[in-house]
């Protein structure tokens, strides 16, 4: 933005420009805040506190499902991602640039980008949802539409201290598509769908999910997420 302003008013050329804005805004490493030369979301050590995963792939449901992410739940990507709790977007942006960077790829063929809904009450409380950033950074780069349609219709409590059991119980009938169910069917009849979530621990939400989608005709999902617990 300062760097638009400046070009318009002053008439300066671009390298110029650039120093200027280093100067005022040197990059920053989104986790630790070193300085770094260039403007990436991670300096070299944080991008290597994280393990790099394999994807996942598994049915669901006669749903192909493959998962990618940028890493393990380790490290300065699981401290972006915890960021959202002391109400701050920033780890957001990281992760979504990191995630576009690695996996676009995978989406482009993609009919619509689906966050993982939070419960409104939730979301209303952190004034916004981690995933649905993601979501638009990687919507904005693809342009493949982002899709809000589906809704969390019961407010759950957080999964991480549940046994698989209890999530797969407790995460039954919480997704719904509102609307006009034939339209949506019309709608999502053959479809790719990617889905974005910050965390992938058993696959329980993203299963549940699906199991809406597939009542409606979807016959591929992609999950990007940042981190995988393993
Ligand atoms: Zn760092």
């Amino acid at each position: 933005m300062w760097s638009t302003v400046l070009r318009t008013s002053l008439h300066l050329p671009s390298t110029l420009i650039e120093r200027i804005e280093q100067a005022i805004f040197p990059p920053l490493c989104s986790s630790c805040r070193t300085r770094m030369p260039l403007r990436v979301p991670l300096c070299r050590t944080c991008q290597t506190s994280s393990r790099r995963i394999l994807p996942l792939t598994y049915q669901h449901r006669h749903v192909t499902v493959n998962v990618y992410s940028i890493g393990a739940y380790e490290g300065a990507i699981q401290k972006l991602i915890l960021s959202k709790n002391y109400g701050q977007a920033y780890g957001a942006q990281a992760l979504a640039q990191l995630l576009a960077a690695e996996h676009l790829d995978k989406i482009m063929d993609a009919q619509c980008i689906m966050p993982v809904p939070l419960h409104w009450s939730r979301k209303m409380w952190r004034g916004f949802n981690q995933s649905e950033i993601i979501a638009r950074h990687l919507s904005r780069h693809s342009h493949v539409p982002v899709d809000t349609h589906m809704h969390r219709a019961t407010k759950t409590p957080q999964l991480t201290r549940l046994s698989i059991t209890e999530r797969n119980a407790i995460m039954q009938n919480v997704f719904a598509l509102p609307g006009n169910s034939l339209a949506h069917k019309v709608h999502y009849h053959g479809a790719h769908v990617v889905i974005v979530d910050d965390v992938y621990t058993t696959g329980t939400t993203v299963k549940s999910m699906i199991t809406v989608l597939k009542k409606m005709g979807v016959r591929r999902v992609t999950v990007l997420v940042a981190a995988r617990v393993i």
